[in-house]
């Protein structure tokens, strides 16, 4: 698997702040089981998170913040195991391990679609597109997180693959294009507001550590 789009970072320390609401979280946890650049980046951020707070009580103002934390980040043994199918584990634990053997419900020509109960907020559903099937513009007020887990999904942001994950906030209009062999794909969508502004400046500081 190769994986070259990742979710925002903001949706990342929003993860690893547990603000997520549960569609999100889950379609990130999903991400994060076959991607280890955005594990360790949550591992990395939910350290630094754990170093902050322990850092503020009776913290005076304009305090240094420690040069390197003193706990050691021990990255986890060995590679991140491969799901054994195609759904990811924090998936599979929602829909099941075969998606064929999902009841999907027929949409319109080459489109089917699975709503998927989530708790914790945010509206989760599958969907499966027959090759070249144009998804229609389906007005998500917010934030929309998509990953694919079958075939290759195309529109105006570029290509996704398997493991890939499209995230998008409510300025961006696409209409996605499933690929040559169709495609499976999760799709997160939350309408309230996430803190995108806020924590995309403070991660500046360490983007792209
Ligand atoms: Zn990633």
């Amino acid at each position: 698997m190769s994986i070259t789009r990742h979710p925002d970072d903001s949706t990342l320390m929003s993860y690893a702040a547990g603000s997520l609401p549960g569609a999100l979280a889950a379609v990130t946890a999903a991400h994060l089981s076959v991607c280890p650049r955005c594990h360790d980046e949550v591992a990395m951020m939910e350290l630094l998170g754990g170093t902050l707070l322990s850092d503020l009580p009776g913290a005076a103002m304009g305090r240094p913040v420690p040069a390197a934390p003193e706990i050691e980040y021990a990255p986890p043994v060995g590679p991140i195991a491969a799901p054994a199918g195609e759904v990811p584990p924090p998936l599979a634990r929602l829909i099941g391990h075969d998606l064929d053997a999902l009841r999907w419900r027929w949409i319109s020509r080459g489109l089917w679609l699975r709503w998927v109960p989530i708790a914790g907020g945010g509206k989760l559903h599958l969907f499966k597109g027959a090759p070249g099937v144009v998804v229609p513009e389906h007005g998500h007020h917010g934030s929309e997180l998509t990953m694919v887990l079958r075939g290759t999904l195309a529109d105006t942001t570029g290509e996704y693959g398997v493991g890939d994950v499209c995230d998008l906030d409510e300025s961006v209009e696409h209409t996605p294009i499933a690929g040559a062999e169709g495609c499976v794909c999760v799709v997160a969508q939350d309408h309230s507001v996430r803190w995108r502004r806020l924590l995309v400046r403070l991660a500046r500081p360490w983007h792209g550590m």
